[in-house]
């Protein structure tokens, strides 16, 4: 039967080459710093970005969290996008870990330096908690896979830094806006204090995410994970897997682009769904779904029925996205299944 999984870019099995490259690896003890396929991982991350430093974490919630977690100070307030990861799907764990407040801006995703400087408290207020942080989700995962446009993000960091205040980038799909914009990783991540970036997406390891930035932040973020207990041992093993990734997977997410296009372009004209084409520039569809229709989850059961497997995003949102363990012709396949669903009412 048909088995078409779209419901994340987190559901990849890693391939026989990932499997083999992560048995034979080297590895050592990485509290004592001694395990090469971390270390050399780090160092191939940090120089991709051109950061100093970068530190391997088991995944991106932790990732996040400890960049919060030395950017931050109790009470302060941080400038973040609609429906962002770090604000929605963390669990909480920003005001747990960092007891930090949140300002949302903009819309859909995306905002601009004008929303940020709207928004940014100053300290010494003793009123308004003081901003100390401006966060940018790219690709921003609930507004649709959209791209930062990168011009933006360079006037609101340089409000930040005109301000005094930090800047981090939830590039837990950062890879993907590379790809999508053309542009390297070394710009889209030039002007953040720091990056954040998940190998277990798109790239299809098991295990994985790093945090990028300057040497003096990377030291504290290595206390840090350490404290929330993320600090392994002989990680090589999983490391392994993001080298293999990095030298065989990433040039290969623009068919993730493009099949999700594909997948687009199928139901983007049907009566009843709200889709606009312009948005998908990466790897992840959403749509809507008018009054006149089945609510999310009717849409998803009838569609897992047929092998077609998605996320409700909404009551009336749905969400596929493309990746490593789905061919272009699966993706067609789906794409017929979906339309003929959304047809049918
Ligand atoms: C998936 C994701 C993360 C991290 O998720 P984990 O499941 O903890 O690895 C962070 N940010 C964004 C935008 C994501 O999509």
């Amino acid at each position: 039967m048909t088995r078409i999984d779209l419901r994340s870019d987190t559901v990849t099995q890693p391939t026989e080459g990932m499997r083999l490259a992560m048995a034979k690896a080297d590895v050592g003890d990485d509290q004592y710093g001694e395990d090469p396929s971390v270390n050399l991982l780090q160092e191939r991350i940090a120089k991709l970005l051109d950061k100093e430093a970068a530190i391997f974490v088991p995944s991106g919630t932790m990732a996040n969290q400890t960049a919060l977690k030395i950017l931050t100070c109790p009470g302060d307030d941080v400038i973040v996008s609609e429906e962002a990861h770090i604000l929605l799907h963390e669990s909480g764990a920003s005001g747990a870990n960092s007891g930090i407040q949140f300002t949302v801006v903009g819309a859909d995703g995306l905002f601009t330096a004008d929303d940020f400087l709207e928004a940014y408290k100053a300290p010494g207020h003793v009123v308004l908690p003081p901003t100390t942080l401006v966060t940018i989700e790219n690709t921003h995962n609930r507004g649709s896979g959209v791209l930062f446009p990168q011009d933006e993000i360079v006037s609101i960091c340089s409000a930040a830094k005109a301000q005094g205040i930090r800047s981090l980038c939830d590039g837990a799909r950062l890879f993907n806006a590379a790809t999508a914009s053309g542009q390297r990783l070394s710009e889209l991540a030039a002007p953040f204090d720091v990056v954040t970036l998940a190998l277990s997406k798109g790239l299809g390891c098991p295990v994985g995410s790093l945090v990028v930035g300057r040497a003096g932040d990377m030291k504290r973020a290595k206390r840090v994970r350490r404290m929330f207990g993320g600090a392994m041992r002989q990680s090589g093993i999983l490391a392994a897997a993001g080298l293999y990734a990095l030298d065989n997977h990433l040039s290969r997410l623009s068919e993730d682009h493009e099949n999700a296009k594909l997948i687009a372009e199928k139901i983007s004209g049907l009566s009843g769904v709200i889709l606009d084409f312009k948005k998908i520039q990466s790897n992840i569809v959403i749509w809507s779904l008018e009054e006149n229709m089945p609510d999310a989850k009717r849409i998803v059961a009838q569609a897992k029925e047929e092998g077609v497997l998605l996320n409700v995003f909404g009551t009336r949102r749905v969400r596929a996205v493309t990746h490593l363990n789905v061919s272009r012709k699966e993706c067609i396949q789906a794409a017929d299944i979906l339309s003929r669903i959304l047809e049918r009412k």
